[in-house]
């Protein structure tokens, strides 16, 4: 158990304003491993004010300097992988091979690619007798969820910082941790006093001041819908720019000419993978009637495989939401084929890996969010069945179509209505716009996309 002390703020670890702490737990174990201090409206006050300061300078230096700033970022990360791993793996739950393989090599690909686009970006261009100057929004406020905490974090501080913003950020309260590490890389990297701050505390305390600050221009959100909204409301009475990336029940269409047993597979890895919390995973398998029972068989076999080879949930409150979820399901009909809402072991914050068959499109568990390792499989008709149950959700933020050939699959992919879809397994993209159609959200994270995000036009006319 380590008492953490302090708040990163104006370029050194500051004494927090008030006495409160969060006691982080592992969810394998239900061990308390540390604290952090509780920040309150008064940190988030000096946090911003630090943000600003530093602001006038950091929007003026040149793109290249930024990029360079960057990359020594990412050379920080990359040098501390292994510490990473193993704090998300400490404070998640994750198992440590995918800690290192997605929490920590992911972040560093990130930063890179911003640290390129920093240097490559235009921020000026021409059109007819105007110069359009792309400027900084200027001081961003971001909060971010558990799932992916260091991730969900870098997607937003460095494009932002590539743009010229300056930032505070406001980790979930169940990860702070491997944020505080992201502290300590940002200060070796050599960024500016006060280009980055760290307040850690609890979202209706520390996230509410922070998004209500007059001090800051714009709101970038990770989490869920009903907190996005609120954050959205309270930005609209300021008129703040916001940036909402918030959940989602993402389809994988297996077409009929599909590789059956491949695309079950693969998306029976992609809902298990980090226990299910995922806002993007494909949760909704939409299988061809006739080929219904074969898939459903194969997705329980493949989802015991996976028994106690997943983590836990993050906390005791998203494994009983989970539970909660899968008994719901049952309740509404839907038959239980692998898994079920029984505790596996008796410690740690454990669902079994399960999947339901003869879901049907009204049922909770084929709309709500569950975030838990769970798989609902529904059966069509015909492609236009298929298109129907797949758009027929208030989310849009992902899915997947398998086909025989690339064309069939993208020709559906484009009539879904959702930010991304996968073809026939294709790999994640750093460089990819990622981001929500319907209540999945607002603006796009990563690539150039996401750089744009930060960036506000000015004209000159002459
Ligand atoms: P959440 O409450 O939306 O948390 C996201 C972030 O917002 C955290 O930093 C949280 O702080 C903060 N927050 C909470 N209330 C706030 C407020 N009133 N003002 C400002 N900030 C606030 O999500 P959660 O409670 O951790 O998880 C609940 C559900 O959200 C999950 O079951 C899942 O369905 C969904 N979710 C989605 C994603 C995604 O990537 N789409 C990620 C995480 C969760 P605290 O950490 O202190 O709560
Ligand atoms: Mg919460």
């Amino acid at each position: 158990m380590k008492a953490h002390d302090g708040m990163y703020i104006g370029g050194a670890w500051r004494p927090a304003a008030g006495q409160d702490v969060i006691e982080v737990v592992n969810p394998v174990d239900e061990r308390v491993i540390g604290t952090v201090p509780a920040g309150t409206a008064e940190d988030v006050d000096a946090a911003v004010r630090a943000a600003r300061a530093a602001l006038p300078a950091w929007a003026a230096t040149p793109p290249t300097e930024r990029a360079a700033r960057l990359a020594a970022l990412r050379d920080v990360l990359a040098a501390r992988a292994d510490e990473i791993a193993e704090t998300v793996t400490a404070e998640l739950g994750s198992p440590l091979k995918f800690s290192q393989a997605v929490h920590a090599a992911v972040p560093i690909a990130v930063a890179g690619s911003y640290a390129e686009l920093a240097a490559t970006y235009s921020f000026e261009e021409k059109t007819g007798n105007s110069v359009v100057h792309h400027e900084p929004v200027g001081v961003v406020a971001a909060i971010t969820p558990w799932n992916y905490p260091l991730h969900q974090i870098v997607a937003k501080v460095a494009p932002a910082l590539a743009a010229g913003c300056t930032i505070v950020v406001k980790p979930a309260e169940d990860t702070p941790l491997v944020a505080r590490l992201l502290a300590g890389a940002v200060h070796e990297a050599g960024i500016p006093a006060g280009v980055f701050n760290l307040v850690t505390g609890l979202g209706p305390v520390a996230g509410q001041a922070l998004a209500e600050h007059p001090g800051v221009d714009m709101v970038s959100f990770t989490g869920s819908t009903a907190v996005g909204r609120r954050i959205a409301a309270v930005a609209a009475g300021q008129v703040k720019k916001v940036a909402l990336e918030l959940g989602g029940k993402s389809a994988n269409v297996i077409l009929p000419s599909a590789d059956l047993a491949k695309a079950v597979n693969v998306g029976v890895a992609n809902v298990m993978s980090n226990s299910g919390q995922t806002c993007s995973a494909w949760t909704r398998m939409l299988v061809h009637r006739h080929q219904y029972d074969e898939a459903v068989e194969l997705a329980a076999t493949a989802a015991a495989k996976y028994g106690d080879r997943i983590g836990p949930v993050v906390n005791a409150k998203q494994q009983a939401r989970v539970r909660g979820y899968i008994e719901k399901g049952v309740a509404e009909g839907a038959r239980l084929v692998a898994g079920g809402p029984e505790a596996q072991r008796e410690k740690g914050y454990f669902v079994s890996p399960t999947v339901f068959a003869d879901v049907t499109p009204d049922m909770t568990i084929a709309q709500e969010e569950i975030f838990g390792p769970v798989l609902s499989i529904l059966s069509y008709d015909d492609e236009e069945d298929a298109l129907r149950i797949a758009n027929g959700t208030v989310y849009g933020l992902a899915g997947a179509v398998w086909a025989g050939d690339e064309e069939e699959a993208v020709a559906f992919a484009r009539r879904m209505e959702t930010g991304q879809v996968d073809i026939n397994g294709g790999r994640f993209n750093p460089l990819a716009p990622f981001g929500g159609y319907k209540q999945s959200g607002v603006g796009r994270e990563l690539g150039v996309h996401g750089l744009a995000e930060y960036l506000q036009t000015k004209s000159l006319q002459f």
